[in-house]
């Protein structure tokens, strides 16, 4: 089976954010990846660095998919920026309805209320020119009313044209093998490909996992908690703990893996190379 690897960035806010992230990139992109992605803040926070970041990508030939959400944007909008994204040659998008800042509300303006109208949207406009990706919740959406109503949306966004699927990170590999079985059951059979979230800092990672509804199991919560502020030992149980993850997906038959990189290339190098990955393996 061919597994592929792909490397997920955000668009950086400074000059100095911006060499980082071409450091980042060149030291991943040895590595072989199928893409790097780079996110869309929800209402267009991002716009205009995402285009910058995308654009330096297309420019140094790397293969891209920008990340594009939906919420709060018009159909003109999301109609301009995928005709850009075409000119530029680019043929991926990772397609999501992303959240509106606390506070912001949609206004007036809802054309699209979630990531499966995006979707049907695109391939309506823009018949075949996209390979489509959309979010995955193995552990479930926290907005979801329950697991099977989740279940039901993520259909929606396959009946609707998604060619791919990128899960939210998690760290209990039981959750992901069980939303392939119910995928499987409903007779969905496009790759769904493990989001990797590396762990560098603890007090980060448990405010971001408590807010997308990630779970961070009890036993490696405790375990990081013991580590207080020594970060190079959460650092290297860090890669321990991921690099097993990873074996138990790759082992078991995932089509690839999505790492989180934060546009730190460490730990996702670390981790390739436990994993004899790409150049990272020789
Ligand atoms: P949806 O699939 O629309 O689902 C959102 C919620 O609505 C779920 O609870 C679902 O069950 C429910 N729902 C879906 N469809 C329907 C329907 N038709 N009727 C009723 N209920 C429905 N956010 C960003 O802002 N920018 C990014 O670049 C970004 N990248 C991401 C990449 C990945 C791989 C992942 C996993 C998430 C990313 N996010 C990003 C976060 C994402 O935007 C949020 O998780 C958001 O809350 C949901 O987006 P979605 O596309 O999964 O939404």
């Amino acid at each position: 089976m061919n597994q592929t690897f792909s490397f997920e960035l955000f668009p950086p806010k400074t000059e100095q954010g911006m060499e980082k992230l071409k450091t980042t990139v060149s030291r991943l992109q040895a590595l072989g990846p199928e893409y790097f992605s780079v996110t869309y803040g929800a209402g267009g926070s991002t716009r205009e660095r995402t285009f910058a970041a995308v654009e330096w990508l297309r420019g140094q030939g790397v293969e891209t998919a920008p990340h594009l959400s939906c919420i709060g944007a018009s159909r003109e909008e999301i109609g301009e920026i995928l005709q850009r994204y075409c000119n530029q040659g680019i043929r991926r998008i990772v397609a999501l309805r992303g959240d509106l800042p606390s506070g912001a509300g949609l206004g007036e303006l809802n054309d699209f209320n979630y990531a499966n109208e995006l979707v049907t949207f695109i391939q309506k406009e823009f018949p075949g020119q996209f390979h489509i990706e959309v979010a995955a919740y193995p552990e479930f959406h926290p907005q979801a009313p329950n697991a099977w109503q989740d279940l039901d949306n993520f259909q929606r966004k396959v009946e609707a044209g998604a060619n791919g699927a990128i899960t939210q990170y998690f760290y209990n590999p039981d959750a992901y093998w069980r939303f392939l079985d119910d995928c499987g059951r409903r007779g969905i059979t496009i790759p769904i490909v493990p989001g990797i979230m590396p762990i560098t800092n603890y007090a980060n990672l448990a405010r971001f996992s408590d807010a997308c509804g990630a779970e961070i199991p009890r036993w490696l919560r405790k375990r990081l908690e013991a580590y207080g502020d020594n970060q190079q030992a959460i650092f290297d149980f860090g890669i321990e703990v991921v690099t097993g993850l990873c074996r138990n997906l790759l082992e078991g038959g995932a089509p690839g893996l999505h790492f989180y990189t934060l546009n730190q290339a460490e730990a996702t190098l670390a981790i390739c190379k436990e994993l004899g990955l790409g150049a990272a393996g020789a």
